[in-house]
């Protein structure tokens, strides 16, 4: 590493105190190298230059050439503003300056031509640009070094204290005269070759100012992969220490529970992937090492059946099992079925949720500490300091993504010896941004559907047809089957909320009437008791219709349920529209989903409304609404670096990411310690990395 690299930024030309201070507390930038590894957001071109009269009410950057004619203050107190009258040979605008009065008043030249840059903003009639980056025409000219200049991350605070993206670009600029742009290689020779990669020092050279488009690309290839090479690196080795160090139990053999279940109880083929998951699961629990699994599939896939098959190895082996769903609804289910499927198996199984009373909450207590109890289903109630096991020997979480990960950690604190653990998900993600994402975890997937699934037939309908819909409705209620209605609910405007659904209710009350009709209505403010006995009524097939809110998002089984109704469905997200969808289509009857929404649709709506329409793969509907939301709340992703990338996009850059994860890999497999030569860059560039949160602050 160049040691001058670490030097503080006040010492670089151009910088002193006062901008190092900026620096340092808008951009976290202390030394050269945290400088060197500030990215550029974009890139514009600027030999493009826009007259006042082609100005579009986009708000996109510009660049203009022309005049400052006049300047006054606006505005009185905190409105107060410096505004100055710009003019070309087609128009006039405003360049508007909310700070910095003295500074802009002091140094402006008026009725000089000045090259001005910035977005643009449409505002009473007038177009103006707020603390534009500009410059003397003649000065601009000298100084134009690419045409394809960078536009660093900034913050109003910057700017307003004058270090506008052309200060910055000059600092930069200072920074590689300072250190003769020579960086140490940080990728062994062996990848460069046969990535085809420029070198550290070139790529930092045209990733700041670009010679061309060409090694523009070839400058952000490379430092992407790099990026991502050695995040993956470093979640592959936590992996593998992971795995050496914490010991698990070991189920060392499948027994009676499980071969008696598998050759007498099981309702069906299992599928292959199911099998094959299972295989995986199997040889994790036999390992000596603590299984820590993530298992991803579609709605309806069939991850239950995995699940409560690993349990019965922990019973074959002498443990007790655990599984946690996210809500008391789910729970039941998870219970009912289980009873029902290990029936004959002499398994103690139990459910524990917020409204077990307290009599059966103390004999809970009690069997599972002295081992009568093998199992236990319920919701959160499971992590209270109060349950305590014998011997948890496996945990398995459903529907992860409404849990937390110190809830998952609260699991492995049940015994001396963390049991194994299996999560399950049912908002899948793409494997390799699983697994960059959960780096600590090992990832199976069911990506088959169990055999005779129909496809749900999605289609889009805007209120209007609302009567049509209730026709359709009654239609497949006379050929026997049952309908979901589901409105919003949204935690800020519960109110509103419970109002639509009342109303709804209503007229669906005065649409479907008894005696022909009985429905059911299910909603976040009733009582678990009172939600429960109308679920049931609508599992028994006693109503036809289930009126509710997302309470039955996860989960919920009812085969003879064909229609779901989505209504305000524009203000559902992707993945949890595409698990109220999945709610139907589980029987052998075509089913449908409706996706009721107003005229009023954001570009947003449209593609998420549009992409449920187009498909029922739920790896490719989470891909697009990766797209629109971004990764920030997949779980646990909080610790995770991938999300703090400098220049790399898990999602944008994901066959990088690929590349850069097999390549992480293959080398890990062949030198596990990165002890030979060849790998000396890596160890010395990855002791360098264990130091820092943030990778880019020691790379380089
Ligand atoms: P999810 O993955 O969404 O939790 P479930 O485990 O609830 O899905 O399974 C959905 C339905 O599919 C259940 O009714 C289950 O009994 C059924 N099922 C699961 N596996 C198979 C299979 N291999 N063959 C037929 N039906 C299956
Ligand atoms: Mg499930």
């Amino acid at each position: 590493m160049n040691t001058n690299l670490q030097t503080p930024i006040d010492y670089l030309k151009g910088v002193g105190p006062n901008r190092a201070d900026l620096l340092r507390s808008e951009l976290g930038i202390h030394t050269y190298q945290d400088l060197i590894n500030l990215f550029p957001n974009r890139y514009i071109d600027r030999t493009q230059y826009y007259k006042i009269n082609q100005l579009q009410r986009n708000n996109a950057d510009v660049q203009i050439i022309g005049q400052i004619i006049n300047l006054k203050d606006a505005g009185e107190g905190r409105g107060k503003r410096l505004v100055a009258t710009f003019k070309d040979d087609t128009g006039v605008m405003e360049l508007v300056w909310f700070r910095g009065h003295k500074w802009i008043r002091e140094s402006i030249k008026l009725n000089k031509p000045y090259v001005i840059f910035g977005k643009t903003n449409w505002f009473n009639g007038v177009f103006n640009m707020p603390h534009p980056d500009m410059e003397l025409l003649e000065k601009h000219e000298k100084n134009l070094r690419s045409a394809m200049q960078p536009i660093y991350p900034s913050t109003e605070k910057l700017s307003s204290k004058g270090i506008t993206n052309r200060v910055m670009s000059k600092i930069m600029q200072q920074l590689f005269l300072e250190t003769k742009g020579r960086f140490e290689e940080t990728l062994p020779d062996y990848l460069l070759s046969e990535l085809k990669l420029i070198s550290k020092s070139k790529a930092l050279l045209n990733v700041h100012f670009p010679e061309n488009q060409e090694l523009l690309a070839k400058a952000q290839f490379r430092l992407k992969f790099e990026e991502l090479f050695y995040i993956q690196l470093q979640l592959i080795i936590k992996n593998l220490i992971h795995k050496s160090k914490i010991k698990g139990f070991n189920f060392e053999k499948v027994g009676e529970y499980f071969n008696t279940f598998f050759n007498e109880h099981l309702p069906f083929d299992l599928t292959n992937a199911q099998k094959r998951v299972l295989k995986e699961i199997r040889s994790d629990l036999g390992s000596n090492a603590q299984m820590n699994r993530l298992l991803q599939g579609d709605v309806g896939s069939g991850k239950t059946i995995v699940a409560l098959m690993s349990m019965l190895i922990a019973l074959d082996n002498g443990f007790q099992a655990c599984l946690m769903a996210p809500t008391e609804i789910l729970s039941v289910q998870h219970y009912n079925g289980l009873l029902e499927l290990f029936n004959g198996l002499n398994i103690s199984i139990k459910l524990l949720t917020g409204s077990t009373n307290t009599s059966d909450r103390r004999e809970i207590h009690e069997n599972l500490k002295n081992g009568k109890l093998n199992i236990l289903i319920g919701t959160h109630a499971l992590l209270e300091d109060s349950v305590e096991f014998q011997n948890l020997g496996l945990a398995i979480i459903d529907e992860q993504h409404r849990f937390g990960v110190a809830q998952r950690s609260k699991l492995w604190h049940k015994n001396e010896t963390p049991p194994h653990i299996l999560i399950m998900t049912a908002t899948p993600i793409p494997r390799t941004l699983a697994m960059s994402v959960y780096g600590d975890l090992d990832i199976s997937i069911i990506d088959e559907l169990p055999p005779g699934r129909k496809h749900i037939k999605t289609v889009h309908r805007f209120d209007k047809s609302r009567l049509k819909v209730f026709k359709f409705i009654k239609d497949e209620i006379a050929k026997g089957r049952q309908v979901y209605i589901v409105y919003p609910l949204i935690q800020e405007s519960e109110k509103m909320d419970y109002k639509d659904l009342m109303d709804g209710y209503e007229s669906i009350s005065r649409e479907f009437p008894m005696p022909d009709y009985q429905i059911s209505i299910v909603h976040g403010q009733m009582k678990a008791a009172d939600k429960d006995y109308e679920m049931q009524r609508f599992v028994k097939g006693e109503t036809q219709i289930m009126v509710a809110t997302t309470v039955i998002e996860v989960g919920v089984n009812v085969p003879n349920a064909s229609v779901m109704i989505i209504e305000s469905a524009e203000r559902f997200g992707l993945s949890q529209l595409h698990q109220l969808r999945g709610r139907v289509g589980r029987g052998a009857e075509q089913s449908y989903c409706i996706l009721m929404t107003g005229h009023k649709l954001s570009e947003d709506s449209k593609t998420r409304l549009q992409t449920m329409v187009n498909t029922n793969d739920g790896f490719e509907i989470a891909e697009v609404d990766l797209r629109l939301r971004g990764p920030g709340d997949l779980m646990g992703t909080q610790q995770s670096g991938v999300l703090n990338l400098k220049i790399a996009d898990v999602i944008k850059d994901k066959n990088i990411l690929n590349h850069a994860r097999y390549y992480a890999q293959t080398i890990l497999k062949k030198d596990p310690s990165l002890s030979s030569p060849e790998n000396k860059v890596l160890r010395h560039t990855y002791a360098q990395l264990s130091k820092y949160k943030n990778i880019w602050n020691y790379i380089s």
